[in-house]
């Protein structure tokens, strides 16, 4: 700003020095009307152009014309030949300076240009005054703190009128004398206006109110041999930098809270990862493990089903030795319930032929009729026998009468219960049916009728009861009873077992209950022992057929 206000006017003063007007008024002049002349081009052109004055000097510095000619300060008449602007133009054909006028007591920068004569040297000079108020009006108003100095460090400028005219540091005597001869600035005292050190970029400047300490910037000039000084306020600089700073602050903590959550995102990323390999590789070797595990379960299966398998085989195997045992226990009343018939049927035969030779045909046929019913008994008795020794297994499960099965039971030991005059009574009702597969079913029924027989053998009274009854919906309860000795209560626990038996050598092998405990097991039932008022009670729960 400030080199364009000195500049835009550079050219004026040299236009002029070549006017015609002006080198002939200097030519003549006592010329009153070239004067008028030249003051009203003056006028004019100061107007148009916005300087403060324009005047023409003559070779002795005397005021020949000016722009401010019909002004009550008008500059005509006055002798500027001790105004360095004045002598330097002279001496160089140029000039420039800052000054405070001595007529008008304004400042301004004064441009001269030489007009020459044409015998050579110098005619006069041409003066333009330049106004740089309006600069320092506006470096106010924007609050700016500006001041220029001369070349002798004097401010002949600033944004705080009471900083000007006043050199920042003392002034060497010569340069006090030389400024105070010119008038340069007026009545100024030259005081020092520094307070403290202008060095390392701060200054001070203490005046009154416009006291002023910052940081200072200055520019130097040189073609005009000035200096500017820019002073930025500490405090509002520190506030400024605080902001900057504040900001800087909130930028840097913006972005370190980026980088770190960029960071901890990257270790999450590399620990989610660690953990998810550790993951797979737990998950592979536990997979493997298990897999492991899986084929030795797998074979330990296959060895539990062969041995499931064979125990199974050795059971059926033992049950069928078992119903064996208890065919040869009962072969003499089978023998019996055989031998009878065969016997019978013997006389029957040797009885008919008498007949016939008699002619009695009527008795021979009854004899007949009745030798027939003998051999269906005897056959009867072999079919019933051969399906009882018959081996079998869970495949032969079917619904079972439990009055059929006891009846076949008792038709084994029919000779028996015979001879030892026992009373039977049998009360199961006839659609008490259970699911189960008969012949073991029949075997169950016939170890605890035997083992009943066997515990009446050495009583007076021998009773056997078979009854049935519902147990609950699912299943059905048959009960043997019968008047013998009982179980002594040590026994009880035992009874079960296996080899467990009171009786003598060769009468009991101690298997009966232990295999008819594990067939009803085997039916899904149960088979408990217990004593009655008289004798023992087998309480025998099966599943009902029909459930
Ligand atoms: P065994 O008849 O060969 O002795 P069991 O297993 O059938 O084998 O019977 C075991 C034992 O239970 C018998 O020796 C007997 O002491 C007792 N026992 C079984 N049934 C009765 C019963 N009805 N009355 C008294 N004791 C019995």
């Amino acid at each position: 700003m400030l080199r364009s206000a000195v500049e835009r006017y550079q050219y004026l003063p040299s236009v002029l020095a070549l006017d015609t007007e002006v080198r002939g008024l200097l030519n003549a002049v006592g010329d009153p009307h070239r004067v008028a002349a030249v003051n009203a081009r003056f006028e004019a052109i100061a107007r148009a152009s916005s300087v403060a004055a324009i005047y023409l000097l003559d070779r002795d510095g005397l005021t020949r014309s000016a722009s401010n000619w019909n002004q009550a300060l008008s500059f005509i008449g006055i002798s500027y030949a001790y105004r360095p602007y004045f002598t330097e133009a002279v001496a160089t054909g140029a000039s420039r300076y800052f000054g405070v006028g001595n007529t008008t007591n304004r400042p301004g920068l004064f441009i001269g240009k030489a007009v020459p004569a044409p015998e050579g040297g110098i005619a006069g000079v041409v003066v333009v005054k330049v106004d740089l108020e309006g600069l320092q009006r506006e470096w106010r108003q924007a609050d700016e703190h500006v001041l220029v100095s001369d070349a002798s460090g004097v401010v002949f400028l600033a944004s705080e009128p009471s900083w000007k005219y006043r050199p920042l540091r003392p002034l060497a005597p010569s340069d006090t004398a030389r400024i105070l001869a010119a008038r340069q600035y007026g009545d100024s005292d030259l005081r020092p206006l520094l307070a403290g050190d202008a060095d390392g970029g701060t200054i001070k400047l203490a005046q009154g109110a416009s006291a002023v300490s910052g940081i200072v910037e200055r520019t130097v000039m040189p073609d005009l041999g000035w200096t500017l000084l820019y002073v930025a306020e500490t405090d509002a600089t520190l506030r400024y930098a605080l902001l900057a700073a504040l900001a800087a602050g909130i930028s840097c903590l913006a972005l370190a809270l980026a980088l770190a959550a960029a960071q901890e995102r990257r270790q999450r990323l590399r620990s989610e990862r660690a953990m998810r390999l550790t993951l797979e590789r737990r998950v592979a070797e536990r997979t493997a493990d298990l897999s492991a595990a899986n084929t030795r379960l797998r074979g330990e299966i296959a060895e539990r089903e062969r041995a499931t398998a064979a125990l199974r085989a050795t059971q059926d195997e033992l049950i069928h030795a078992g119903r064996l045992a208890a065919l040869g226990q009962i072969s003499m009343a089978i023998n019996h319930e055989i031998n009878q018939p065969l016997a019978a049927l013997r006389t029957f035969l040797s009885s008919s032929s008498v007949f016939l030779e008699r002619g009695d045909t009527a008795t021979v046929r009854r004899n007949l009729k009745r030798m027939t019913e003998v051999t269906q008994r005897i056959g009867e008795i072999i079919r019933h026998l051969k399906v009882f020794a018959r081996k079998t297994g869970p495949e032969h499960w079917e619904p079972v009468r439990l009055g059929v099965a006891a009846a076949a039971a008792l038709d084994l030991l029919a000779a028996r219960i015979r001879a030892e005059s026992v009373q039977v009574s049998c009360a199961i009702p006839p659609d008490a049916m259970v699911r189960a597969e008969p012949v073991r079913l029949e075997q169950v029924i016939l170890n605890l009728m035997v083992n009943a027989l066997d515990a009446m053998r050495n009583t007076p009274e021998r009773r056997l009861n078979l009854t049935a009854a519902r147990e609950e919906a699912s299943s059905w309860q048959l009960r043997v009873s019968d008047s013998g000795s009982g179980i002594p209560e040590e026994h009880m626990p035992h009874v079960f077992d296996p080899f467990f038996t009171t009786k003598a050598a060769g009468e009991g092998l101690g298997l009966g209950l232990s295999l008819s405990s594990l067939i009803v097991r085997d039916f899904g039932g149960s088979l408990a022992a217990g004593n009655g008022t008289h004798g023992a009670i087998f309480t025998l729960v099966l599943p009902a057929a029909e459930a």
